[in-house]
């Protein structure tokens, strides 16, 4: 059997990652560090001298693929010389399986020691690990026009079906300073769009070195100070716990923060928001939504809803249906409740069986589907600023573009626009989830 190898020399890297928009704004971030240490990004993995594999441990499939592609790695670096890394929260989680089942494997981070990879590629090869997470100094890459700016990490809540808080430990704020360098940068870049980023991004709670306080709204009201060429500042995702009225005030005055915001309900009833221990209740929930909309009418919603909790009964899950008809949602990430290992809703009693999981979650997307054309046809009309995206492949005049409600909007241009540009379209019509419309 041929012997792993490894590279003479680190030229080339090739990285894969898996889940969230953390990890994708990370590894952005450690390719350009990659980079600026003069390695390229090689043409594919199989002539790459260093990878990096970053990981989601969320759900169970997520692992799964990455334990097949570590099968295929150990393939590849048998014929080409290579440093193979495994980073992220599998990385925090599976330490001792990852270096025992996958000893091909050269290196496991975990969420606090990704930036050694930047040391590993150096060839400096100490690696004792970090106690603390540590925020990189720029996540932006070359070209973006929407990019995302991590805030904080880590999450305090525990929810019961969730594994973050275990990978990811308990919240740290970055800086205000390093943020809004980050936001002054990302602006003289042209980016059009930053969305900030945290597992629980509002309840963002920084003190600076001469005692001033800083929460989530103050933050958000200085990214908008410093916001020039950007045009829409986000946040994912927020808890509702932690939506207070002061924030609620920032959104409808400055008009830089996108009048989309994302609220996840996970459920309509207030039993099962209990037993996941969301700190809020169906009640709670509906009267924020309520109070957002009377303060900001032109208001548009996204959300995450999970059905099939342990023990969830059909009426239960029915008040999940209802809440969604009253929240009317633009976007909706729809999901039933698996098993996730270390946590405590995987113990729980009243597990559903798989036909019943599917079956409300079916019944939920199919109204849901319906939801989202109406919601869209009351949109499709007036005039709007959108963002290119990118071009139709057979037609250069015809763009895709996104809207400030984060709405797939299909349009005929003028002019050949690449994407990344801000341009006024008339919205026509509604042709499935996208707004049809003309250029002005
Ligand atoms: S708030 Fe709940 S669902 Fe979100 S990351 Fe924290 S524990 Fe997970």
């Amino acid at each position: 059997m041929k012997k792993y190898e490894k590279p003479e020399k680190i030229e080339t890297y090739w990285f894969e990652t898996y889940g969230c928009q953390m990890n994708i704004a990370e590894s952005n971030a450690l390719k350009t560090m990659l980079e600026g240490v003069g390695i390229v990004e090689a043409a594919d993995e199989e002539k790459a001298d260093i990878v990096i594999i970053n990981t989601c441990s969320v759900r169970k499939s997520a692992e799964n693929r990455v334990w097949g592609r570590l099968g295929n790695y150990s393939r590849i670096k048998k014929e080409h010389p290579m440093i193979l890394i495994v980073i992220g929260c599998m990385a925090e989680r599976l330490l001792n399986e990852l270096q025992k089942d996958a000893p091909w494997v050269d290196y496991v981070l975990g969420t606090n020691d990704k930036q050694k990879v930047i040391e590993i590629a150096t060839g400096v090869e100490s690696i004792d690990r970090d106690d603390a997470y540590s925020f990189l100094q720029s996540y932006y890459k070359e070209g973006d026009f929407s990019t995302f700016v991590p805030i904080m990490n880590g999450c305090n809540n525990f929810c019961t079906y969730c594994i973050v808080p275990y990978v990811r430990g308990r919240e740290v704020s970055r800086s205000v300073e390093s943020i809004l360098e980050e936001v002054k940068f990302l602006d003289s870049k042209n980016v059009k769009e930053i969305t900030l980023l945290g597992q629980n991004v509002n309840s963002y709670n920084y003190i600076d070195e001469y005692g001033n306080q800083f929460n989530f709204p103050k933050l958000l009201e200085k990214v908008c100070d410093v916001a020039n060429n950007i045009q829409w500042i986000r946040f994912e995702s927020p808890h509702p716990k932690d939506f207070s009225d002061e924030l609620i005030q920032v959104i409808k005055n400055q008009e830089k923060v996108a009048k989309h915001l994302h609220i996840p309900l996970q459920s309509g009833n207030s039993r099962i928001l209990k037993k996941m221990n969301r700190s809020y209740d169906r009640e709670k929930y509906l009267t924020l939504i309520e109070k957002i909309r009377k303060e900001i009418p032109n208001i548009t919603f996204a959300t995450d809803v999970m059905v099939g909790f342990p023990s969830e009964t059909e009426e239960e899950y029915l008040d999940t249906l209802s809440a969604m008809e009253i929240l009317r949602c633009n976007e909706a990430y729809m999901y039933f409740w698996n098993p996730r290992e270390g946590t405590p809703a995987t113990k729980m009693d009243g597990q559903l069986s798989d036909k019943i999981k599917h079956e409300r979650l079916q019944k939920i997307i199919d109204r849901q589907q319906e939801i989202f054309g109406e919601e869209k046809e009351k949109y499709a009309n007036g005039i709007h600023t959108v963002l290119v995206t990118k071009e139709s492949r057979n037609d250069k005049k015809q763009m895709l573009a996104r809207d400030e409600h984060n709405q797939m909007v299909a349009f005929s241009a003028n002019e050949e626009l690449s994407p990344g540009t801000l341009v006024k379209v008339e919205y026509l019509s509604v042709n499935g989830n996208t707004i049809i419309g003309r250029q002005i």
